[in-house]
């Protein structure tokens, strides 16, 4: 049995059920979502959640897992990292990590990319070849109450660790699919946070930062849960307001706090030095940054030309997978200073923030099981997104805005072939250089585009997507 087909196959039996609920990304994301996040801007619902269920329905083997909870999927045999959705904790990651490693050596590395200021570890794993030709970064639990996306991480890095000489992904092998990657995962950014979210205030070690802490709880006022819904780190720095974009106009509490305070200066947080520090080593093409609460994929962070077509092509694989709604982080004012804002502004990464469960924070563990299901497949995903191979057109997302006639340019060289062909099998005739202009003669389906080249005049088909 394709493995991969699992997941995907309870995803939309799951799917369906939160349809029948009326519990999709927008119906219920508003009630519940964390007051402190901004509104989700009215957008229509992400185009792949039908397309998805319809793709499963179709699949052969998909049948026979019908009936069964989701809860029982997918499957992992002896698993380390623990699948009900329970407190997970900083040493239960740090010792998961290790059996991890112990038990994956040719696959997975664990380091440490720093301490944090009450001595925890911010620990990176690299799963696939450091010396891999494109790197993604992903990073989870930069705000403490959200942290069940720690949790998320490291079943997504075992399962695919698990899978990856067996399983397939639309029939590519994973090890073929992931073999010119190396994902960095950060599965929790922000351990002090955490451990403050969890443990409460008493588990910080260090008595200067307790004291830090406490002020910070009188100058907030204190309120229900205060603990429990911390979102800073171990000294009061909310570390996504703490990056180098729009982080001088962005004015936040002004005092330290459990929550938008940007912290002395940018980046002056061992945990945003993090991060910072693997995207220097290691120059990602795509990151991902985990939060919670809402359902929904942030992206649209003002920028233009080839790099609002990338950030929208990963928001709509992101939307498409997950559920999720496409949400514009300008028009829904988001706040300035944020890890995917400096990645798409500052260094022209293409990014998204994926708002994982419906519930405020901290998730209950009742939403565990279905936001896992909801990102079983995330990976895979970006690794074909980012791939050279075309993906099929029957699991392609749909673009929009493209006008026959019109002169189009390259926009990620990289990915740009042109092809003999609409499919997959099509002989690619060449890469198209930077910039090439290309007038649009007619979209073939979500995919493929067919163009001439005008400095050639070559006719060929191209990924739409890759256009701006
Ligand atoms: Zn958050």
């Amino acid at each position: 049995m394709r493995k991969s087909s699992l997941p995907r196959a309870m995803m939309a039996i799951l799917l369906v059920v939160m349809l029948l609920a009326g519990c999709l990304a927008g119906a219920c994301a508003e009630g519940a979502k964390d007051e402190n996040e901004p509104a989700v801007a009215e957008e229509s619902a992400p185009e792949g959640v039908e397309d998805d269920a319809r793709d499963e329905d179709g699949e052969d083997d998909a049948g026979d897992d019908a009936g069964q909870a989701p809860e029982d999927a997918p499957v992992l045999a002896a698993p380390i990292v623990p699948t009900d959705g329970a407190i997970y904790t900083y040493e239960d990651m740090e010792q998961d990590l290790f059996e991890l490693q112990k038990r994956y050596p040719e696959l997975l590395q664990v380091r440490s990319l720093g301490t944090s200021c009450d001595g925890r570890e911010i620990y990176e794993a690299m799963l696939g070849d450091p010396e891999a030709e494109k790197h993604i970064l992903i990073q989870a639990s930069i705000h403490a109450r959200e942290h069940m996306n720690t949790l998320v991480a490291m079943r997504q890095l075992e399962f695919t660790l698990q899978y990856y000489d067996t399983a397939d992904f639309h029939d590519v092998a994973y090890s073929e699919l992931f073999g010119d990657y190396c994902f960095h995962v950060l599965p929790m950014t922000n351990p002090d946070g955490v451990t403050i979210s969890q443990l409460g205030p008493e588990a910080i070690r260090s008595p200067e930062l307790r004291a830090v802490i406490e002020e910070c709880h009188q100058l907030d006022g204190g309120g229900k849960d205060y603990w429990q819904r911390w979102k800073a780190n171990g000294r009061g720095v909310d570390l996504n307001r703490n990056f180098d974009s729009g982080w001088q106009e962005y004015k936040g509490t002004g005092h330290i706090s459990s929550d938008c305070y940007k912290g002395e200066a940018p980046a002056s947080e061992p945990e945003v030095q993090a991060i910072l520090r693997v995207a220097e080593e290691y120059p990602p093409i795509c990151t991902i940054s985990y939060h919670s609460t809402g359902g929904c994929v942030y992206w649209d962070y003002g920028c233009q030309g080839a790099l609002f077509q990338a950030d929208r092509a990963l928001a709509e694989a992101a939307s498409s997978l997950t559920g999720y709604k496409m949400t514009s982080s300008v028009t829904s004012a988001q706040d300035a200073a944020g890890c995917s804002d400096y990645f798409v502004l500052e260094r022209g990464i293409p990014s998204v923030t994926i708002e994982n469960g419906h519930a405020a924070c901290p998730l209950p563990p009742e939403e565990f099981s279905d936001i896992w299901l909801a990102n079983v497949d995330l990976w895979p995903t970006l690794a074909e997104l980012f791939s050279d191979r075309p993906v099929p057109s029957e699991y392609a997302t749909e673009s929009s805005g493209y006008v026959i006639g019109q002169i189009y340019r390259a926009g990620v060289n990289e990915f740009l072939t042109l092809r003999e062909s609409p499919s997959t099998s099509g002989k690619a005739l060449r890469r198209l250089g930077v910039d090439a202009e290309m007038e649009l003669l007619e979209i073939v389906n979500d995919e493929f585009c067919r163009v001439r080249v005008v400095e050639t005049g070559e006719v060929g088909y191209v990924m739409t997507k890759y256009l701006y």
